[in-house]
């Protein structure tokens, strides 16, 4: 991954926490980074409003703003999941063998185990626009697209 596509991929976690809050969306499907490009699909039952999308992305750049710290920490599997429960996972499972996690987490935002590099501070992010929500009613998936500008 480009050091782009590290802020990139922090902006998952940011937007991940936003859409969590704002629409109450636990799961996550899959996601996916190229360059300046991100796309989080998450369970959902419904095609959002475009309110709630706008509100998606204010809370997402209000987290930017802040300059939230972005912690990366190892913790081994049964602790972690005796202190967040369910919440450090994706719909994608950790294989059974895997018994030391990396634990990304946002404060008060968004925790998740991720293998990935991130940036040190929401504020590295830059500014993020929501571009596409595609809902698929037979999947029960809510894609939503997103850049990063400046
Ligand atoms: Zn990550």
């Amino acid at each position: 991954m480009s050091e782009e596509e590290h802020r990139t991929h922090s902006a998952v976690h940011v937007v991940k926490g936003a859409v969590q809050k704002v629409l109450g969306a636990k799961w996550t499907a899959s996601v996916f980074v190229s360059g300046r490009h991100g796309r989080l699909t998450v369970q959902y039952d419904r095609k959002p409003t475009d309110d709630e999308l706008r509100r998606v992305e204010q809370a997402a750049n209000a987290k930017v703003s802040e300059g939230a710290e972005v912690l990366e920490f190892e913790m081994e599997r049964k602790e972690a999941e005796g202190h967040f429960g369910d919440a450090i996972y994706d719909l994608f499972p950790v294989p059974a063998e895997v018994t030391l996690l990396r634990i990304v987490r946002i404060p008060d935002w968004n925790i998740n185990c991720c293998n990935e590099s991130h940036v040190d501070s929401t504020s590295q992010i830059g500014t993020v626009r929501l571009g596409k929500a595609r809902f698929r009613n037979s999947k029960r998936e809510l894609e939503i697209e997103f850049d990063l500008a400046g």
